[in-house]
This record gives C-alpha cells, sequence and structure tokens, in this order.
C-alpha cells in the first residue's frame, strides 16, 4: 500500500465527496468508517448499499468497521490507529467523521454548542398529497416539514425545542402527542413511518484553522451547523471539490490544507452564523420571536427574500 494515499475517515457525504473529487485528482485514496454496515450513516443523508457499489466501481476502497480512535503525525506522512486494533499510514487524513468528531478533537478543544433544539428525520410511506412540492408548518417551540420524493415515499422532519440529551421511550407515540392535532396530513405522515431517528442539533463558532500539518477536516467535522437552511451537505460537498483542487494546485500537503481551510472557512462562517439565526427565529421560542416569524412570511417580498439568499446558493469556485 502506498504511503502517498489520502485517507479519509467517514464515508457521509461530505467524506464521499472528497473521496471522489481526490480520486480524478489523481489520488490514492482509503476510507475508513466506523459503521460495521451500510444504513447506519449520516443524520439527514444516508450512504446506502446502491451508492456505495457505485462507488467501488469507480475505484473507491472503504474500509467498514473502522473506528479511528488515535491519530499520529510526523514530517513524511500520518498514522492513525483503529478500534479493532487496525494501524494504516498515509500522507494526509482528512476527517470526515461528523459533527461530533473524533478528529477533531485531537487538535482543537472547541466545544459544540447545542441549538435548543432536537429534530427527527424520517421517510413516511406514505405519498405527498402535493407531488413536487415542500411544505413546512409553523407552531410554537416546534417545525414539521415534508417533502414529496416519489415511490409512495414522502421525506420528512420534525423539530421540538427540548434539553439536550432527552430520552423518549416511544418516538412515534411522543411525535403524534406532539402533532397529532397539526394539518392532517402531518400525523398520517408520522403513522406511516417506520424508522424515525433522532438527532440533537449543535454548530460551533468560527475557528481559524480545522487542521495542523497534513490533517484537516470537511463536512460537519470541520462546520457544524443548524439544519435552517438546509446547507449542512451542500457545503460538506463544496469543501470536497475545494479541497481536491487545492490538493492537485500545491505539491506542498501541508500548504495545500491550509490553503483549502482559508477559502472554506471564509464561505462557511457565515452560514453557519446565518442558520444560526434562522434557526432561532424558526423555532418560535416566544410571543415575540413567533410574532417576527409569522409576519416575516406574510410580509417579505419574495424577490428580496431570494435576492438575500443568492450568496448562499451560489458556488463561490465556478
Ligand atoms: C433534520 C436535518 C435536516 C437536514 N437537511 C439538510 C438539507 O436539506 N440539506 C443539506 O445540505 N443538509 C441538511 N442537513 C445536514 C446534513 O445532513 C449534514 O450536514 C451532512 O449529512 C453532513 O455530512 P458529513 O459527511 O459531514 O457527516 P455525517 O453524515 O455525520 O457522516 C460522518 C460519518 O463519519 C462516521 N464516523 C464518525 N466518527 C467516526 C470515527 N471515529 N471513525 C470512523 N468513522 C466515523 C459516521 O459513522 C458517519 O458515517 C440536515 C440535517 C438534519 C439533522
Amino acid at each position: 500500500m502506498s504511503n502517498d494515499r489520502v485517507m479519509i475517515v467517514g464515508a457521509g457525504v461530505g467524506g464521499l465527496t472528497a473521496a471522489v473529487a481526490l480520486k480524478r485528482a489523481g489520488r490514492e485514496i482509503a476510507v475508513f468508517e466506523r459503521a460495521p454496515q451500510l444504513l447506519e450513516l449520516g443524520a439527514g443523508f444516508a450512504i446506502q448499499s446502491n451508492a456505495v457499489t457505485a462507488l467501488r466501481q469507480i475505484g473507491l476502497g472503504e474500509e467498514f468497521g473502522h473506528e479511528l480512535t488515535e491519530l499520529d503525525q510526523d514530517d513524511s506522512g500520518v498514522t492513525v490507529r483503529f478500534a479493532n486494533g487496525a494501524e494504516e499510514r498515509g500522507a494526509m487524513l482528512i476527517g470526515a467523521d461528523g459533527s461530533n468528531s473524533t478528529v477533531r478533537t485531537r487538535f482543537d478543544e472547541t466545544r459544540r454548542r447545542y441549538s435548543g433544539y432536537t429534530t427527527w428525520l424520517a421517510l413516511s410511506n406514505l405519498a405527498s398529497p402535493e407531488p413536487d412540492t415542500h411544505t413546512q408548518w409553523y407552531g410554537e417551540h416546534s417545525i414539521f416539514g415534508a417533502h414529496a420524493v416519489g415511490g409512495g415515499k414522502t421525506y420528512w422532519y420534525a423539530s421540538k425545542t427540548a434539553p439536550e440529551g432527552e430520552h423518549e421511550e416511544d418516538t412515534k407515540r411522543n411525535l403524534l402527542a406532539l402533532f397529532g392535532d397539526w394539518h392532517e396530513v402531518v400525523p398520517a405522515f408520522i403513522e406511516a413511518t417506520d424508522q424515525i431517528p433522532r438527532s440533537d442539533i449543535y454548530d460551533l463558532d468560527r475557528r481559524d484553522a480545522w487542521g495542523s500539518g497534513r490533517v484537516t477536516l470537511v463536512g460537519d467535522a470541520a462546520h457544524p451547523m443548524v439544519p435552517a437552511l438546509g446547507q449542512g451537505a451542500c457545503q460538506a460537498i463544496e469543501d470536497g471539490v475545494v479541497l481536491a483542487r487545492c490538493v492537485s494546485a500545491d505539491g506542498d500537503p501541508v500548504s495545500a490544507l491550509r490553503t483549502y481551510e482559508a477559502k472554506r472557512i471564509a464561505r462557511t462562517a457565515p452560514i453557519v452564523k446565518r442558520a444560526r439565526a434562522q434557526g432561532k427565529l424558526m423555532q418560535g421560542d416566544n410571543t415575540v420571536m413567533r410574532l417576527a416569524r409569522d409576519l416575516s412570511f406574510r410580509l417579505a417580498p419574495t424577490g428580496q427574500v431570494l435576492k438575500s439568499f443568492q450568496k448562499v446558493l451560489t458556488y463561490p469556485d465556478a
């Protein structure tokens, strides 16, 4: 195995985009994922078996059941160790291990900030009555959103203001108690859902570096953000593309990774901040917030709203 390869830890959308982009740039890649199988991945996006098979066809080697626990680096490379006892070495390490990243904590003590709300995200076996539509309903301390995805299914999510780490015995019953008297399709979507994973939502303030030496981060590991703008995975994808471009343009891995970080910190920090403000407003935790939120829906001119999103929705390195 060549020591010139790039090691990527985490096979979510961030890690896999970086892997594809670096592979296309001619680098040898190894992806290490802690999940023993395919369906447990990611909070908002899951990479399932069909995508993994497709990725294998373009030569991405992934190792499942590899949970990174330790890393060391020196002038010529990075050595990583896994909970299963394996040890690997490569020229660079990309931490794509999500919001609670182990790679990040090895050189950055900044702790994630709990947003004050928790979310559920699931796929209902009920078709949306309005195809090609995304709908959101807003209440006190809570939001429900549904997105028609075809094939008789609807992707939906819900959020609720809650203490961090709150335990629930019966998720479906809990959600039906919370949303049972909302628009009739809301409890119907919940009823027709088999699995409803829950995630507390965190973000992280801007830092001036994401890594050191031959190590960096992509995706939620680098810039966890609340989902209010729907940008977490979008920014993870941009990260992977810019990372590959920087690594291709600069033969020195250390300066290539710092160039990548400078570009991506400037891009993502304002989005994290804006998502935080938007999430707080939309959550509707007090009367003033609810009034401001509801008025903004009624009065803000559509053109102005779209214009305010132009920068977020424009890929800066196109
Ligand atoms: C309710 C909700 C709605 C959302 N909606 C949107 C949306 O509409 N649009 C959008 O762009 N984004 C959205 N997001 C955000 C999006 O889901 C995330 O930003 C994205 O999934 C992050 O991808 P990632 O690859 O960085 O991290 P993850 O998907 O978290 O993947 C990290 C991977 O690393 C693995 N891992 C972790 N630790 C280790 C370790 N020590 N060793 C090995 N492997 C490890 C994990 O098992 C996991 O597979 C939403 C999120 C939520 C919660």
